[in-house]
């Protein structure tokens, strides 16, 4: 008795060690949790059970949160707390076209937790640090092996930017966060760029770290913006739970760059053209507290008033038909629109870099979960001008993910999935963007990636390489049309 007691003994003695072991591994993004998810559940409801005014009322009034979504069903998070509405119990629980697909968000998320820390130990081991690790190049060893929190990311895009000076520029600060992260920005494609010029000025930036409106009035005044370089622009992890888009923008950016160094024609001639801006993590403060208090959080992180509920969604907040529905005016809510259009650091500081990049002839927001390619609109079921030019762009990255690994996204109109108001893809493609856009219409892109909800957000490390590797095909495609088709126009 007393030896088995001193084996289990060692035992734990020995596992303790080699979770403090774990945790003192330089450079390994470990997850941290505060906010636990018991009782929880993930119902998917077919699209012919929720009219869109329950879904609407769901998403707007009862604060339930929508994970995913296609064209034939939409997958709900469930908690303790909307469980006891009749509403939510009539229109979901009870509803015998929903079915559980997550009996326990808890374990999946705690599982999940184990694969990354295992995950960013391995690939962190395989980097060393110090100098070895400067040593290694422009993506350390192992790097695609593991999710990185938000530190680790802007030193591996800072390290990236240095190893190709002439062709990257790392803009360490557009815009400060409520909780005064600076949200960094990338330029790509050699000099020649307006952002430098205006960030790295302080007195042309106001108390955010954003450009003042004259220095675009400015710019619009003394150069002719039609005749500029063009751009195109990259947004990823706005929402912060979805962790495969800062890690998808992290793979196409390093695989443009090192493509560009081995002189590939495709990305030559895409950077001969185009610049390519990114902002890598628009929602800093939103990332930064999944990793270290609630996985599943997706806005940002601002105090409402009048409510203990913090956060506004930033892809509800644009000045692009704000508050006409499809988003909430519930500070709890997930999809909470925000007090005012624009009235978040992360819009202002997205839009001042749109502007600086501008023109801007495609614009995309990356985020997860359910392979869709959505093009505009998300306030209206018409059609846009360029309808048949969105979608033909779309199919076309659409053949190139397929062509990749086999992977089905599904191409449409952003409305066909549910509506939406003040989301930054509308904005790009839409009025506001336009009058700042040199005569050009961005087209404008919401990317849904990986996977179509058996991990949903919590999608396993060993799927950043293939879902990186496909994006990167379908933006070779995109920069392909544009290429051969050239712009489309206001
Ligand atoms: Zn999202």
């Amino acid at each position: 008795m007393i030896g088995r007691f001193s084996v289990g003994l060692l035992l734990s003695l020995l596992f303790a060690l080699a979770s403090a072991e774990q945790l003192l591994v330089p450079g390994a993004s470990i997850p941290e949790r505060s906010v636990r998810y018991d009782n929880e559940q993930i119902i998917r409801c077919s699209s012919s059970a929720l009219a869109p005014a329950a879904l609407e009322a769901l998403i707007t009034r009862h604060g339930v949160d929508i994970w995913g979504a296609t064209g034939e069903h939409v997958d709900l998070r469930i908690t303790e707390q909307t469980a006891a509405s009749r509403a939510v119990r009539h229109m979901v629980v009870d509803n015998t076209e929903c079915r559980v697909i997550v009996h326990d968000v808890e374990r999946l998320v705690a599982s999940a937790e184990r694969v990354q820390t295992a995950a960013a130990v391995r690939s962190a081991a395989q980097r060393g640090d110090g100098e070895d690790a400067a040593a290694a190049g422009p993506v350390p060893a192992g790097w695609f092996d593991a999710y990185h929190d938000f530190d680790s990311t802007r030193t591996f895009y800072q390290n990236l930017a240095q190893s190709y000076p002439d062709m990257a520029t790392f803009l360490p600060s557009i815009g400060k966060t409520h909780e005064s992260r600076s949200i960094f920005g990338l330029v790509l494609g050699g000099s020649n760029s307006t952002a430098s010029a205006i960030y790295d000025q302080p007195e042309l930036l106001d108390e955010h770290g954003i450009p003042l409106e004259e220095v675009f009035a400015e710019r619009a005044a003394s150069e002719d913006l039609a005749a500029a370089k063009p751009s195109i622009f990259f947004q990823c992890s706005i929402h912060a739970r979805e962790w495969i888009s800062n890690a998808v923008c992290q793979y196409v950016l390093s695989t443009l760059l090192d493509s560009h160094s081995r002189r590939v024609p495709a990305v030559v001639e895409l950077f001969d053209r185009y610049n390519l801006y990114v902002i890598p993590i628009t929602n800093p403060d939103g990332y930064a507290h999944t990793w270290s208090g609630d996985r599943m959080w997706r806005k940002n992180r601002v105090p409402n008033a009048g409510s203990t509920c913090r956060g506004v969604d930033v892809n509800r907040n644009y000045n692009d038909h704000w508050g006409q529905g499809g988003s909430s005016n519930l500070p709890c809510s997930d999809t909470y629109m925000g007090t005012a259009a624009n009235s978040e650091l992360e819009t202002r500081a997205s839009i001042a870099f749109f502007r600086s990049a501008s023109p801007v002839h495609l614009a995309i927001d990356w985020h997860a979960y359910s392979q869709l390619i959505l093009r505009p609109y998300g306030w209206s079921t018409s059609d846009s001008p360029h309808e048949a030019r969105l979608k033909q762009i779309g199919a076309a990255m659409q053949a190139a993910i397929r062509n990749t690994h086999g992977m089905s996204y599904t191409n449409q109109k952003s409305i066909e999935l549910y509506p939406t108001t003040g989301t930054a893809s509308d904005w790009f493609y839409g009025s506001e963007a336009t009058r700042y856009n040199g005569g050009f219409r961005s087209a404008g892109y919401t990317i849904e990636l990986r996977d179509t909800g058996r991990y949903g957000f919590l999608l396993p490390p060993e799927q950043i390489l293939p879902t990186g590797e496909e994006s990167y095909a379908a933006v070779l495609a995109m920069a392909r049309d544009l290429l051969d088709n050239g712009p489309m126009y206001a």
